[in-house]
């Protein structure tokens, strides 16, 4: 992100400018977004409703020099309790669903925009007889964050159903790249800096919508019986290092259970932080330290984070 400060009412002058059609929100906390319920508020936060809205958001803040930030559903995000300076812009707005003229009785190209929630494309796919996303159930947030995290689970990424995807940049060029031309690896899209992901496409096969079902079903039981998917978390804090587990070795390292402030080491899986009420991003950056430390001195690993960290830190003393 460009630094700069910008205060609201001089990005409701320039905003009232700019040709837009969607939400726009000032001062928006982001612990209203995040599925850890953690983060101070964002200048703004807008919901472009058309790829020219986002176009003449991306430009104004071009010009203004102020920071734009993308965000997904915010399931893998650590928000500063400072809140994110600039443009928050959500792309909840691009839900459509369709199927391409690639699509045939062997197999399905489906088109997805970036704010399709991952649950929605497994269920479109699921009752149209598309396979190979099944294991990815139990993952929240959208599409869009799915591409650029390559979301995971089970053995599957999003990686391997992907065609192509659809991106613009800061001067509001639409690129399409096919996967060939992307560089996906654990965890990571590696899109070109500064890409914000409109959609993509992704080939699944034909198969029966009762099997897809019931494979659905067994993969969301596994993932009930090890995680703990209902309480607010942003999903493993920690990559997986190569061939070994984070979660294991912050369970090895004595870790369970571990709390500062409002945020706990999960005790059905260690590598969830949980907010138990009122958890700081403070806390649980703290909580990160301490367990990489323990890990480290326990097995000598050192664990790199999975979770994004952005936005304004406030220190100790209350002051940032
Ligand atoms: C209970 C729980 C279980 C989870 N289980 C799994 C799991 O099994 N496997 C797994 O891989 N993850 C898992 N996660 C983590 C998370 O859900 C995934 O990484 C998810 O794909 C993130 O999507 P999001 O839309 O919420 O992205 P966000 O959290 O909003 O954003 C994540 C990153 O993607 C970027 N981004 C989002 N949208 C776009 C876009 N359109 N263009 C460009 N950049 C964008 C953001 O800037 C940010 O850097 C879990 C999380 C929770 C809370």
């Amino acid at each position: 992100m460009l630094s700069c400060t910008m205060n609201n009412r001089k990005l409701k002058e320039i905003f009232d400018k700019t040709f837009f059609r969607g939400e726009v929100k000032y001062n928006e906390p982001m612990s209203a977004h995040t599925s850890l319920r953690i983060g101070g508020p964002a200048d703004m936060m807008v919901f472009p409703e058309d790829p020219v809205s986002l176009k003449n958001v991306l430009l104004a803040a071009k010009r203004e020099r102020i920071p734009v930030f993308v965000f997904g559903g915010g399931t893998n995000l650590l928000v500063g309790d400072g809140g994110i300076e600039g443009i928050v812009t959500s792309l909840k707005a691009f839900n459509n669903i369709e199927f391409t003229r690639e699509t045939n009785d062997k197999y399905a190209v489906l088109y997805a925009g970036a704010g399709v929630a991952l649950a929605g494309l497994i269920n479109f796919a699921q009752k149209n007889g598309c396979a190979g996303i099944e294991a990815l159930v139990g993952i929240p947030g959208y599409f869009g964050g799915a591409v650029y995290m390559n979301a995971g689970s089970f053995g599957v990424e999003i990686k391997d159903v992907l065609v192509s995807v659809a991106l613009m940049n800061m001067n509001g060029e639409i690129t399409i790249l096919k996967k060939d031309e992307l560089n996906f690896s654990y965890r990571s899209s590696n899109l070109p800096e500064y890409s914000i992901i409109l959609s993509a496409n992704i080939a699944l096969n034909r198969d029966n919508p009762d099997d897809i079902s019931k494979r659905i079903k067994e993969f969301l039981q596994k993932k009930r019986d090890t995680q703990p998917l209902g309480e607010p978390s942003a999903g493993c804090v920690f990559k997986n290092p190569e061939g070994d587990g984070a979660g294991r070795l912050i369970d090895a390292a004595g870790c369970k259970g571990m709390r500062i402030g409002d945020v706990e080491v999960s005790m059905k899986h260690a590598n969830y932080f949980i907010n138990k009420d009122k958890a700081t991003c403070r806390d649980f950056i703290e909580l990160m330290e301490k367990v990489m430390l323990r890990v480290k001195e326990h097995s000598g690993t050192i664990l790199e984070p999975e979770i994004k960290i952005v936005g304004k830190f406030k220190l100790k003393a209350d002051s940032y």
